[in-house]
């Protein structure tokens, strides 16, 4: 036979999984059954043909061997790349020197898409070989690999916790707009759009529209995209991220900080639970949890900093450069801590101020080691103080109209956070570079894939 018939492509037409890669265990000794996924891998011996199909769940072998099988069906099995997409029919063997004890004895293969070259890249190796740009190039492929599958399934079990957790205590998933007229959070730039004949923006934070839901709803979160033009190439910020941002009626940050805390230990239970194969298989561990999380105040650790001899000034922020030397002295390396109480001058205009001193205000980071995973506060919920903060900063309060007419209506005291979904995923999965901890990375130098 040919090659090019040997290798021809077929449909799906009436074929059927019938077991997942899993699900084949040595009780199905003998049976026959259908198998479908990609070849991870493929290995010749003499006369016998191993390929390596992997699936959702996991990796089966089959095993082509002269004699054993149609002489097509070995040569097929010889001929096909990494990556083809394929199914194959076959009798089930118990095998101890295979990897999961059971192999398959092909007795047809189905080719649905044969792979035409190979990968510029091996998605065999724990650590790549390659530059991040080429694997982003071709991100969808890249995404077989173990470690990235393993993350993604924690990412989602990460947000299917979250839910879980927020919907027990009585909060609504809610979805603001994406397109919006102005500003929310001052540093970050925004993206214009055209949005008809006016300018429009890409949504920074959905911060003003969770705060107004909080008078219909009183507890209330959005999982979502958040928009952010970030001019600096750092391994921590995207121009597209994922924000978990919470509001709650009648709270303070005190009360959000508990909430916080008790929500990221939940994730963690949650995929020790349910992933500690994955876990076994790359060799890692979660963070571990120590509860309460301490608590430092801004002026406290600048103090701290200046006493390492760091050139930083009270008022100045604090970023993850400068908190490197301190965070394996003082925090003891890897652990989740808040910092509270930082200057209002810093924070954005909705942020309330202490009743102690105007110049600070009621506010967090959640850290952890230097990185910043979550900030959040109290926020003022009267408009004189909310005009007031907004004039402070400069900003032009017409512009905010649509925001500040609420604020005649009994707004409830409320307090929220977002937590970077991205940055979360990095410190569960000691990810250094947050664009794989997304799917499709968007940053200033890559608009695709
Ligand atoms: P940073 O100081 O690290 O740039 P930020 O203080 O500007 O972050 P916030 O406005 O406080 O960010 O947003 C809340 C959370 O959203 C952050 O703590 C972070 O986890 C996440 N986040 C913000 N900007 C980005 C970004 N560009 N890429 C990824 N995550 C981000
Ligand atoms: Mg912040």
């Amino acid at each position: 036979m040919k090659l090019s018939e040997l290798l021809q492509e077929q449909e799906l037409g009436d074929w059927r999984r019938t077991h997942y890669s899993k699900e084949i265990l040595p009780t199905l000794d003998t049976k026959q059954i259908t198998v479908m996924g990609w070849v991870s891998s493929t290995r010749s011996h003499g006369n016998i043909q191993f390929v390596v199909i992997r699936d959702r769940l996991g990796e089966i072998q089959v095993t082509a061997k002269r004699g054993e099988c149609s002489d097509k069906v070995l040569d097929q099995l010889s001929h096909i790349k990494e990556h083809t997409s394929l199914a194959v029919k076959g009798k089930v063997r118990a095998q101890n020197r295979s990897p999961n004890g059971i192999e398959v004895i092909p007795t047809e293969v189905r080719i649905f898409s044969l792979a035409k070259q190979a990968a510029p890249f091996t998605i065999q190796a724990k650590r790549s070989t390659v530059g991040i740009d080429t694997r982003l190039d071709l991100r969808a492929i890249d995404l077989r690999r173990n470690f990235l599958r393993s993350t993604f399934g924690i990412r989602h079990t990460t947000l299917s916790s979250v839910r879980a957790f927020l919907d027990a205590k009585g909060f609504i998933e809610v979805n603001t707009p994406k397109m919006i007229a102005t500003a929310t959070e001052g540093g970050a730039a925004l993206f214009p759009i055209f949005y008809y004949s006016k300018e429009a923006f890409l949504a920074q934070s959905p911060q003003l529209y969770k705060e107004q839901l909080t008078m219909a709803f009183e507890n209330v979160y959005e999982i979502g995209p958040i928009f952010r033009a970030e001019p600096s190439r750092t391994k921590r910020h995207l121009s597209e991220a994922t924000s978990i941002d919470v509001e709650q009626a009648f709270a303070d940050y005190n009360d959000l900080m508990d909430l916080l805390e008790a929500m990221i230990k939940h994730i963690i239970d949650s995929i020790n639970d349910k992933h500690r194969d994955d876990l076994e298989s790359m060799h890692s561990t979660l963070p571990k949890i120590k509860t309460p999380f301490p608590k430092y105040r801004y002026d406290e650790i600048i103090d701290k900093l200046q006493a390492k001899g760091e050139r930083i000034r009270w008022g100045d922020d604090i970023n993850p450069q400068i908190m490197k030397g301190l965070s394996n002295e003082v925090f003891n390396g890897d652990t989740f801590y808040y910092i509270i109480d930082w200057p209002t001058a810093i924070k954005p205009f909705y942020v309330k101020p202490t009743s102690r001193s105007e110049k600070f205000c009621e506010s967090f980071d959640l850290m952890y080691g230097s990185l910043e995973i979550s900030s959040g506060s109290t926020r003022i919920n009267r408009k004189e103080s909310l005009l007031g903060n907004m004039k402070k900063q400069g900003l032009n309060t017409d512009m905010f109209d649509f925001h500040l007419r609420v604020f005649d209506y009994g707004v409830p005291p409320h307090a929220g956070f977002g937590v970077g979904l991205e940055r979360l995923i990095m410190v569960l999965m000691n990810i250094e570079n947050i664009r794989d901890a997304t799917f499709y990375p968007r940053d200033i130098d890559r608009l695709t894939p």
